[in-house]
């Protein structure tokens, strides 16, 4: 065990702070050991035209969740016992080491992956941190995108200081109540909150190469059925704070996916017109750098298939 691995002896690596012993297999909220487990690497051409350009983002899937959410759209790659309608001991997914996941980032940047994408990857940290190191030592140095949920402890992200160039992060929630009855997280808010402020200490302004960012945090605001007053407080919220540091992901592509029964509004898409509200609230307040959606983006073709392979 290595000292960076000892943080799953009692885990808190994420807000949950379970204080699992992850390294004798006792496994917390997140439901996982302390051996990384990948759904799915490849290049990808679905996420921001900045992060993926025309060549593709190099992305690893973490198996796994801290958060958790009731309408997961990842969901092939969350135990059952976490999710209802995850995978069942996930015998897709593979393991991977941190000498292993190195590996793998050279091997997406040798398919012509424009950066590292590490997407669910809080309750891995410690392999994170020593992939990346061994990386950076054998010569990568092609940015590293941390991909998150936004439910993150600012001291947890401070240990990739250095380390990541770039913050791909969701802002899910200004109202713990709504946390709590889509993820059983009322702290979300919170802990988003203090985390966006981490990122932007450590990349303070967006650098870019031509059309792809090189540095910086994009925060996403992934619009949910009936959430359009919530995702307006978000945006007024963070743009208040951050202004244009920040470069926004305005999202209508939530996908209705089979979900507890008693939800009365998440098994519908977002509306154009709630979608065109929201988008009018964010030029109301003058916000420059932002990403929208044309037309409907809501489909399931979006959500790639998360089979274990390494595709590069
Ligand atoms: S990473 Fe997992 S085990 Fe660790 S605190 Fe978070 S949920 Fe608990």
């Amino acid at each position: 065990m290595t000292s960076m691995q000892s943080l799953y002896k009692s885990c808190t690596l994420c807000p949950r702070q379970c204080r699992a012993r992850r390294l004798d297999s006792e496994t917390g909220f997140c439901r996982m050991s302390s051996e990384p487990l990948l759904g799915r690497a490849s290049l990808h051409m679905w996420e921001e035209p900045c992060i993926s350009g025309t060549c593709g983002s190099g992305t690893v899937f973490f198996a796994g969740c801290s958060l958790g959410c009731i309408y997961c759209q990842n969901r092939s790659m969350i135990p059952d016992s976490l999710i209802p309608g995850g995978g069942t001991d996930l015998p897709h997914c593979i393991p991977a080491s941190s000498e292993e996941l190195s590996s793998l980032y050279l091997r997406l940047r040798d398919a012509g992956a424009h950066n590292i994408n590490l997407v669910t990857a809080a309750h891995f940290l410690p392999h994170v941190i020593e992939s990346l190191q061994l990386a950076r030592q054998s010569g990568l140095s092609i940015p590293v995108v941390y991909n998150t949920s936004g439910y993150e402890r600012a001291e947890s992200l401070a240990l990739l200081e250095g380390l990541t160039d770039i913050y791909l992060t969701d802002f899910r929630y200004m109202h713990p109540d709504t946390a709590s009855l889509y993820s059983h997280a009322p702290d979300y808010p919170a802990f988003a909150k203090q985390a966006i402020k981490e990122m932007l200490r450590q990349c303070p302004q967006p650098i870019w190469k031509e059309n792809l960012l090189q540095k910086g945090v994009l925060v996403r605001i992934l619009l949910l059925p009936g959430h359009v007053r919530e995702a307006e407080e978000t945006i007024s919220y963070l743009y208040a704070a951050y202004g244009d540091a920040l470069i926004f992901s305005i999202l209508s592509q939530y996908t209705p996916l089979p979900l507890p029964a008693e939800d009365p509004l998440l098994g519908r898409k977002v509306t154009r017109r709630e979608y065109e509200k929201l988008i009018n609230h964010a030029l109301s307040l003058g916000i420059k750098n932002a990403y929208i959606q044309e037309g409907s983006a809501a489909a399931e073709s979006f959500i790639p298939s998360f089979d274990g392979g390494i595709h590069c």
